[in-house]
């Protein structure tokens, strides 16, 4: 008899059904993962709101997950039924010059697990077990499911690798700015200033030390932040909103010379004072995805407590209720953050 599962699927933007598929069992060198947890990342509402260019329906969502090993297929290795993993979501195709460098984010062929391929919305979930990522001793499943927009966090924040000491902005307290303004203490940047419109938001960055300013008009960022560092321009800014107005309060608030890492995506294409990047010499980066070793960093950050994302998770949703979530991040995302469903 073939056992079945449940998974949860987008016949079109804004509908989450249920149906029943037959549950996966091991290929050679796969394993089958039992999924606990399964992060909201704003790209999946861009996706549930039918904003997000690069994709197509149906669709089945889930890319930041933790669960537990319950079956290994012939040839692996390393892992035993019950250990705690999470899996890099992002398939390059393994054989051209960015692949074999480690830039697998830049691959033509990228594909996405819980984009054009399946992500882990089921009871369980069959991947390379070489996607698989083995959580240390003490790392949550919560936690676990929060390693993907960590290492989102620190491959964008080594795009700054002279930000030692120096004062930084982070342009929206979502869950990957929050991230970012972590992994920014960590590698030694100076006062860190986190703006966002919501204060909720900026209530969890202050509660994790750092400077909050609140954006509540177009020119807020530009003219309070120098009087959270001292008088200092930001020498670096992470745009992790992805929207133009956002993107031009970086760029004119930070310094000559300085960084701006553009993290957040644009659901419309932005109206840019290139004017600015021309004239103070602004270094514009954009930053997408992670290394395997921004994935490794993510994971240690968390195993030696050197990051704290407890903070930032404010709800749990049931799986059979996973629309919820999206209701949750879109009607009150002045009262929200991280939203995780559970299974
Ligand atoms: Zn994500
Ligand atoms: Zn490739």
């Amino acid at each position: 008899m073939v056992e079945t599962m449940t998974q949860a699927y987008l016949p079109e933007p804004g509908t989450i059904l249920y149906r029943q598929v037959e549950r996966p069992t091991a290929a050679p060198g796969e394993v089958v993962i039992a999924v606990k947890r399964i992060g909201i990342c704003g790209s999946d509402v861009h996706v549930f709101r039918g904003k997000h260019p690069l994709v197509s329906f149906p669709l089945v969502q889930g890319h930041e997950f933790s669960g537990l090993i319950h079956e290994t297929g012939a040839g692996v290795e390393g892992f035993r039924k019950g250990d705690l993993v999470t899996v890099m979501p992002a398939l390059g195709c393994g054989a051209c010059d960015r692949c074999r460098s480690g830039l697998f984010a830049q691959c033509e062929g990228l594909r996405f697990i819980g984009g054009a391929l399946p992500g882990a919305g089921s009871n369980y979930f069959a991947v390379e077990a070489r996607y698989a990522v083995k959580m240390p001793a003490g790392v949550t499943e919560d936690d676990a499911a929060m390693v993907e927009p960590l290492a989102v966090a620190v491959h964008s924040v080594r795009k700054v690798p002279d930000l030692g000491g120096r004062p930084i902005l982070v342009a929206g307290a979502g869950t990957v700015g929050q991230c970012i303004a972590q992994v920014a203490r960590r590698h030694g940047a100076g006062t860190v200033v986190v703006a966002d419109r919501e204060p909720f938001r900026l209530a969890i960055a202050r509660s994790m030390g750092f400077e909050t300013l609140l954006a509540d008009s177009p020119e807020a960022i530009e003219k309070r932040v120098t009087g959270l560092m001292e008088g200092r321009n930001p020498w670096a800014a992470f745009e992790c909103v992805g929207a133009g107005v956002v993107l031009n309060g970086c760029i004119r608030a930070v310094e000559r010379g300085g960084r701006i890492v553009v993290v957040g995506v644009y659901e419309e294409p932005p109206v840019t004072e290139m004017v600015l990047v021309q004239d103070k010499e602004i270094l514009l980066a954009g930053s997408l995805m992670y290394t395997w070793e921004d994935y490794g960093a993510a994971v240690a950050l968390l195993s030696d407590g050197d990051v704290d994302l407890a903070p930032l998770r404010t709800h749990h949703v049931p799986f059979e209720q996973w629309a919820e979530g999206y209701k949750i991040l879109i009607e009150k995302t002045g009262e929200s953050l991280k939203v995780l469903v559970d299974l």
